[in-house]
């Protein structure tokens, strides 16, 4: 089930879209949005007798962190390798703040402080309820589903304050998710590999598998959840393929991972 929070105009709203995937990861043209009553990491799927056509609808980022986005850093041993770092013997996380998130479509506002700004494609994995050390044989219980981000990150930022993220990952719209949480994958199905690509006003430029992680989902929950707790709607950003690199001002950036869509954003000055 893909769940997505929408707008017509009005008041943000959730939905279940419905139909399939083309092969650029796009819903087909006649995809409904069938409403949903709230918030569907609180009450559960209720969905409402009410449709939209989905060109009638704007999709908003598919869920609002209560309390945190967690980025997990150095997850594919070439990127770690691409920026000079060594692979981690355990994971390495980071907290972006939950104002960072923005949703598919919205501007990514390019910060006067920073002349480098870089994309990084990720899969997204959403937190369904509140936990903390969750064994990672249990973490399947925990996970609601499923969604695209790109972690974007002030690279020159993030070499002048010596490792400490936050301010390189923290600006507003520096975590577009979306465009919807898929429910129906698990674990496994990332662990056998699903490609997870970047391209920069349309040119390929990151291309990598989610099985060439470091650490899978299951240890990566295992480990954030016995540091702090974790809420409905937390969403942990697994890591990044090789392959990161500057975006402009104008640059169209597209995130597709293979069964979870396109999150498509564009960089404006801030
Ligand atoms: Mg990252």
């Amino acid at each position: 089930m893909r769940i997505v929070r929408f707008t017509t105009g009005e008041d943000p709203a959730y939905g279940i879209l419905t139909g399939e995937l083309d092969r650029f990861g796009q819903p087909e043209e006649d995809s409904v949005v069938v409403a949903l009553s709230g918030d569907p990491l609180y009450v559960g799927i209720k969905p409402l007798e009410q449709e939209h056509r989905l060109a009638d609808v704007r999709l908003l980022a598919p869920v609002l962190p209560r309390s945190k986005v967690v980025g997990i850093g150095r997850n594919y041993a070439a990127h770690a390798v691409e920026l000079g770092n060594d692979v981690p013997e355990e994971p390495i996380f980071f907290i972006k703040p939950n104002t960072s998130v923005i949703g598919p479509g919205d501007p990514i506002g390019y910060p006067s402080q920073s002349q480098e700004v870089h994309y990084e494609g990720e899969l997204a994995v959403v937190i369904g309820r509140i936990c903390r050390d969750v064994p990672a044989e249990k973490a399947t219980d925990v996970i609601h589903g499923y969604t695209i981000a790109n972690d974007v990150t002030a690279r020159d930022l993030q070499r002048k304050d010596k490792g400490r993220f936050s301010r390189a990952k923290g600006f507003d719209s520096f975590c577009p998710l979306g465009p919807w949480i898929e429910t129906d994958l698990d674990p496994h199905d990332f662990a056998e590999g699903r490609s997870v690509q970047t391209f920069l006003n349309g040119d390929v430029v990151q291309d990598g598998s989610t099985r060439d992680m470091v650490f899978d989902i299951p240890t990566l929950i295992a480990h954030v959840s016995s540091v702090m707790t974790l809420l409905p709607g937390d969403v942990i950003l697994t890591g990044t393929p090789e392959g990161v690199g500057p975006m402009n001002i104008g640059d169209e950036v597209e995130v597709s991972i293979a069964g979870l869509g396109t999150l498509t954003n564009k960089v404006v000055q801030r």
